[in-house]
């Protein structure tokens, strides 16, 4: 009998200290680890996460927001946050849950010193983003002048680290690309410590600048993505062992005769004797409707059963035809035989965005086999 009552979401921890010394025998002793936690530990537990890796020696914790920030505080994170795209609203809670932030332009960088003056801070620690080719947020070249200018005048503030972040690291075809951002990156740097008068950190590469790019390994790497299993790259993703395991149950057994339909807007119809299995998960637990009409499946006994029909609020079907299966059967949405990068990309998504979906509804349960 299955161990699995219920849709669960199974946060395998022994797994992760796997990850987290895998990514840390890729670089130089003294390179720090930057765990990024960000959307709840990639859809997992972020607090469960980071106090894992809190003993197995990480160095630094990454969230995208405040608010993510404090809920690791409130769990008794006292290892460094850094806060990767913060918005100025919310600099007053950051300063008082001792988070850094990562201040990528002009109007951030002001904010933040009149709100750290504010609260009388001296010397708070902070990192400046820059953008080396992604676009995405940071100050670029042409700023560096008006950064130093600003810092001069301030003394609320202090430069903790440095730095970029990484557009394609992941894409062996973007070798040219990557490097030239790297370069980019270096110059930027090179030109602030001249000024600066004193060293700070520096960072600019996730999960795949981490597996292949040593050379943009720097003081500290960010790893996101392979801490829970995942290395974006066949190669990898056999080194590094998957932390979440989303699992469920077979709710209700269907068989439908030739011309019967199944779930909304009818969209499947059976053309032949169809034996169908009811789940109980749904597009409002993470299983978007991208995934139904034969793209998503499922493994029942060690075998795929698709996705039929819509993908529903809070259940999918699967067709189970020829499957040996019963109500109350186990069903493995995603787990470390069938990875979470398998499912995604037979749908055109990718690990990222299946895993990070799962929603708070699903119970998270945590295994420890260390
Ligand atoms: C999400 C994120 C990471 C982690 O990336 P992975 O590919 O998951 O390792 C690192 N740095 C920044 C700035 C991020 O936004």
């Amino acid at each position: 009998m299955s161990s699995i009552k219920e849709t669960v979401l199974q946060i395998n921890l022994a797994h992760l200290t796997h990850n987290f010394n895998y990514l840390k025998s890729k670089v130089n002793p003294g390179v720090k680890i930057l765990a990024v936690v960000k959307a709840s530990g990639y859809g997992s537990d972020a607090s469960i996460i980071a106090k894992h890796l809190e003993k197995a020696g990480a160095d630094y914790f990454a969230v995208a927001y405040v608010s993510e920030g404090i809920t690791l505080r409130k769990s008794g994170v006292k290892t460094p946050i850094l806060v990767l795209h913060p918005q100025p609203v919310n600099f007053k809670k950051l300063i008082e849950y001792q988070l850094q932030p990562s201040l990528y332009s002009s109007r951030v960088l002001s904010a933040f010193i009149e709100t750290a003056a504010e609260q009388n801070q001296k010397d708070y620690p902070v990192h400046i983003k820059f953008n080396s080719g992604l676009n995405r947020i940071g100050f670029s070249k042409n700023d560096v002048e008006h950064i130093l200018d600003t810092l001069h005048k301030t003394k609320a503030i202090k430069v903790a680290a440095l730095l970029s972040h990484l557009a394609a690291s992941e894409d062996a075809t973007e070798k040219e690309f990557t490097i030239k951002q790297i370069n980019s990156f270096k110059e930027m740097t090179t030109q602030m410590i001249d000024k600066l008068g004193y060293t700070p950190i520096l960072h600019q590469s996730n999960t795949s600048g981490i597996l292949n790019y040593p050379e943009a390994h720097f003081d500290m790497v960010r790893a996101g993505i392979g801490l829970y299993g995942y290395g974006n790259d066949a190669k990898y993703d056999s080194e590094l062992k998957p932390v979440a395991g989303l699992k469920s149950v077979i709710s209700q057994i269907h068989e439908l005769e030739p011309g019967e339909s199944l779930g909304y807007n009818r969209a499947f119809i059976a053309s032949e004797f169809t034996k169908t299995a009811t789940i109980p998960i749904g597009h409002a637990d993470g299983i978007s409707r991208q995934y139904g009409n034969k793209k998503g499946f499922v493994t029942i006994q060690n075998k795929r059963a698709y996705i039929i029909g819509n993908v529903c609020m809070d259940m999918i079907m699967v067709d189970v035809t020829d499957i040996d299966c019963k109500e109350g059967d186990e069903v493995v949405i995603f787990d470390s035989n069938s990875s979470a990068a398998q499912v995604a990309e037979i749908s055109g998504t990718i690990s990222y965005e299946l895993l990070t979906a799962i929603s708070p509804r699903v119970k998270r349960v945590v295994i420890d086999d260390n």
